[in-house]
């Protein structure tokens, strides 16, 4: 339902409400459903599923309608609501009793308007929350965020490279978290993670960082704590938080991660790809030098042996700068006080990371391509060079995409991982 999930918030996004509603009505008049099988070509797809034409089932897509309207207009009235959706008054009311019953929405304040009438707006309940999860290699983030993806609480533990040992730490830490919102409802865990996992059983299948491998993490954290849990790609979820909460609506642009490793989540189309295999995107283990240095996974000269954070480390290390345990961020620092060194190597890391992204820029075409990572806290001196090496040599014809870094001060991944929760119930089944 993954893919589904991008293209119904593009849905609701990129088409005039009105529009939508029409060719809904259309087909509910017709009595017959409308699949073309391209989820891509139309914005309007219901997939046959069982008795797809039955009330039961156009309710529900409307009550997804409005629970979304609701969460990017709110707060609205019920006059509002009717009108963007174009369903009628007595049809909206009915949905917004059931949403506020189910406590997804939540009444008040009261508006005024002239001539005397006071509608009353609504809004998400607040009091519905989810744990996020952002699990880095060497520190897991556990946050509670509100269904706006404002986060209330958040503590952060090591990661240990001990399989075992991670998720025991991981659930006895989700459950303090979920203890401190025990009068809330929480409404299931999402978790971003630096590597792929086999979306059928859970299991982690490919995370050269993390150094766990073949590891089922869904199971034992839905077991000791009753939530559902989802799993998420860490770029991939870059791209739901860039889709749900900062509304991109470009069909087509690419989110890259860039930290220890560096991955790349691909909105193609509006719909996001995952490949076969769900290994889409590996951009960062792409061979660049068959005699580069050895990689996590294997491999020699990939991508992210030039372009991570660790690569800009080994530079600055490589040029006979000293720092111990000197941490990225300790880099970026340095470079901001004056190191040359520091800005050498962060420069070199730039420039590789603008040949990388040609691959990118060849390969898919982008509109956009985001980056997320503490690379972008010096975006004024490192953006630029990345930008020139991506203008200079793309190929004859192709747009240069818009080259951008994220806005999320270290949040992305959790802010997708809340969307990865909340994604089933505003989606369109
Ligand atoms: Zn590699």
């Amino acid at each position: 339902m993954y893919g589904e999930f991008v293209q119904g918030l593009n849905y609701i996004h990129m088409q005039p409400p009105e529009s939508r509603i029409g060719q809904r009505d259309l087909l509910r008049a017709r009595g017959g459903s409308r699949d073309n099988g391209t989820l891509n070509s139309s914005p309007l797809v219901i997939r046959p599923k069982g008795a797809i034409t039955s009330s039961e089932v156009v309710r529900d897509v409307n009550k997804r309608i409005v629970l979304n309207l609701i969460r990017t207009r709110q707060p609205i009235s019920r006059a509002d609501l009717a009108r963007c959706c174009g369903l009628q008054r007595s049809t909206i009311s009915l949905i917004v009793e059931e949403l506020i019953e189910e406590h997804w929405v939540i009444e008040g304040p009261t508006g005024r308007l002239p001539r005397g009438r006071r509608p009353t707006f609504l809004r998400l309940n607040s009091d519905r929350v989810i744990i996020g999860v952002d699990i880095r290699p060497t520190q897991t983030t556990v946050a509670l965020a509100d269904v706006n993806g404002n986060f209330t609480s958040q503590e952060v533990i090591p990661t240990s490279p001990n399989p075992g040992k991670a998720v025991e730490e991981l659930i006895q830490s989700i459950q303090r978290i979920a203890h401190a919102a025990r009068t809330r409802k929480v409404e299931g865990i999402g978790i971003s993670l630096p590597g792929r996992f086999d979306k059928t059983s859970g299991r982690l299948v490919f995370a050269p960082n993390l150094r766990w491998c073949d590891l089922d993490l869904r199971s034992p954290i839905a077991a000791a704590t009753g939530l559902d849990v989802e799993l998420e790609n860490a770029a991939n979820a870059c791209v739901l938080a860039s889709v749900w909460f900062d509304h991109v609506q470009d069909r087509d642009f690419v989110v890259v991660t860039v930290s220890e490793g560096i991955g790349a989540g691909i909105l193609a189309n509006g719909r996001l790809v995952q490949g076969a295999s769900f290994m889409a995107g590996e951009f960062g283990h792409v061979q660049l030098d068959p005699a580069g240095p050895v990689c996590g996974c294997g491999n020699r000269g990939c991508w992210e042996m030039y372009a991570s954070n660790q690569a800009a480390l080994r530079y600055y290390f490589e040029s006979g700068s000293r720092g111990g345990d000197l941490s990225f961020s300790d880099l970026l620092s340095r470079a901001e006080h004056g190191d040359s060194r520091a800005v050498e190597a962060l420069k070199t890391m730039a420039h590789y990371l603008g040949r990388g992204m040609r691959m990118i820029v060849t390969t898919l075409a982008p509109q956009r391509i985001v980056v997320v990572g503490d690379i972008t806290r010096a975006w004024h001196l490192f953006g630029p060079i990345i930008e020139t090496e991506i203008r200079d040599r793309v190929l004859a014809g192709t747009a240069i995409p818009f080259i951008q870094p994220a806005s999320e001060n270290g949040m992305a991944r959790l802010r997708g991982t809340v969307a990865l929760v909340l994604q089933k119930h505003f989606s369109e089944p």
